[in-house]
């Protein structure tokens, strides 16, 4: 049986999920044990993900990208992140924050700014979190200060996608100081040459260790009036509607790394003997299988109406957090479970297990951890 099937993908997306899977398939999974092993960043498969039509093809047509909608992005997503979390996390950030320009930008800053990322020739970033605080959306500390020709950044960021290898960063940073904290924020194209950015890498990850992010300090960086995205003052809301399509997609990361841990588990089980049985004759066994199944499933049944939803703009915010919460707790469940069931073998690291465990503990925490979701599902879900 598929876990992955695709009976509940919408039929436009089957197509691209299927290619997503052979791609998988064929580059992510041989690799993966060995990225994990070096937390090298895997330029090969990245460039193979570019050749496919696979990566940074959210970016319009009319940009020189495939248009590609959500609902066939999470098909990506799905495909994967059961292949390998750290690998598919740099696939999909090669145009994290690109879709804010879809949005707001203008025709020039399109054609300049998008159309490379969507011919593959260069990759971009999206940065918000910063080392006092990732949550609070309106209590960051970067400035981006008005003068007569641009504006000039000064603060940090922190945990950003690719802000090491990225051409150019979305950053968000502080222009107002009105009492009403949400319309004090604008969104800014960075392109990571320019004098004043200096990026690092942090420190090792425990989980999707193929995937690297940067601490980056802006230092007087001065940037030209045109790299104003929108208008100033609108960051936050630019941002919110962002990752509520944003969401959708980190819950198909959940729902990826599940369908590998009960993959595994399933196998392991059904090879293992112990009092002279296999290990998948007990009953106690079996209902942990059949929890892991259940859960699962309504995970991405939930997933999936979440995506129609949030496509559709009906109670997007709602939808995006529910779906993001539910998928990547349902994750980290069903991983505890398989590694339960593989026993000693479980903190072994050439077993996959071990890996999807480490891999679980992040999305519940990227793009807003879930006590946050959980305060989005409250105040917009009100009867
Ligand atoms: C692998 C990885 C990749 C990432 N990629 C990016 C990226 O590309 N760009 C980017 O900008 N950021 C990125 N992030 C950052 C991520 O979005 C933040 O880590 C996340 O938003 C949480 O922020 P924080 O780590 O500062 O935790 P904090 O905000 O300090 O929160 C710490 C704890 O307090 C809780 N908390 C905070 N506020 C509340 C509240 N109001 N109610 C209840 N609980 C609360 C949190 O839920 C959490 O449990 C990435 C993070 C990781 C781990």
């Amino acid at each position: 049986m598929d876990l992955l099937d695709d009976s509940i993908v919408p039929e436009h997306a089957r197509e691209i999920k299927q290619d997503a899977r052979e791609f998988a398939e064929e580059y992510i999974e041989p690799a993966a044990e060995e990225y994990y092993e070096s937390g090298e960043y895997p330029w090969e498969i990245l460039e193979a993900g570019m050749e496919a039509g696979l990566v940074a093809q959210d970016i319009s047509e009319e940009y020189g990208g495939r248009g590609l909608t959500l609902e066939q992005i999470l098909a990506i997503a799905e495909e994967f992140y059961r292949a390998d979390a750290g690998i598919a996390l740099t696939l999909q950030l090669a145009s994290f924050g690109c879709e804010i320009m879809q949005h707001y930008g203008s025709e020039e800053q399109k054609e300049k700014w998008l159309r490379p990322v969507a011919e593959n020739e260069q990759i971009s970033g999206l940065a918000v979190s910063e080392p006092q605080t990732g949550s609070d959306m309106a209590g960051m500390e970067t400035t981006a200060e008005k003068t007569d020709d641009g504006y000039v950044l000064n603060g940090e960021k922190y945990w950003v996608g690719n802000a090491v290898e990225a051409d150019w960063i979305t950053v968000y940073a502080k222009t107002g100081d009105s009492d009403d904290r949400y319309s004090n924020y604008s969104m800014f194209i960075v392109p990571t040459d320019t004098p004043g950015y200096e990026a690092e890498h942090i420190p090792e990850k425990m989980g999707m260790r193929a995937s690297k992010q940067g601490h980056i300090v802006f230092d007087d960086c001065e940037i030209p009036e045109e790299n104003l995205i929108g208008t100033e003052g609108g960051g936050f809301y630019m941002l919110a509607d962002f990752f509520n399509h944003g969401r959708i997609i980190v819950g198909g990361h959940g729902i990826g790394l599940a369908a590998a841990a009960i993959e595994e588990t399933w196998d392991f089980v059904h090879g293992r003997t112990a009092f002279g049985r296999n290990v998948s004759e007990f009953q106690s066994v079996q209902h942990i299988l059949a929890d892991m199944r259940m859960e699962f499933e309504s995970a991405r049944a939930m997933n999936w109406r979440a995506a129609s939803k949030v496509a559709n703009n009906d109670d997007a915010g709602f939808w995006a957090a529910v779906a993001k919460t539910k998928s990547t707790e349902m994750a980290v469940d069903v991983a505890e479970r398989g590694m339960q069931l593989h026993g000693g073998r479980s903190v072994l690291n050439e077993f996959k297990i071990s890996r999807v465990y480490r891999d679980v503990r992040i999305p519940v925490i990227y793009e807003g951890a879930n006590e946050i979701q959980r305060n989005l599902i409250y105040s917009q879900g009100s009867l």
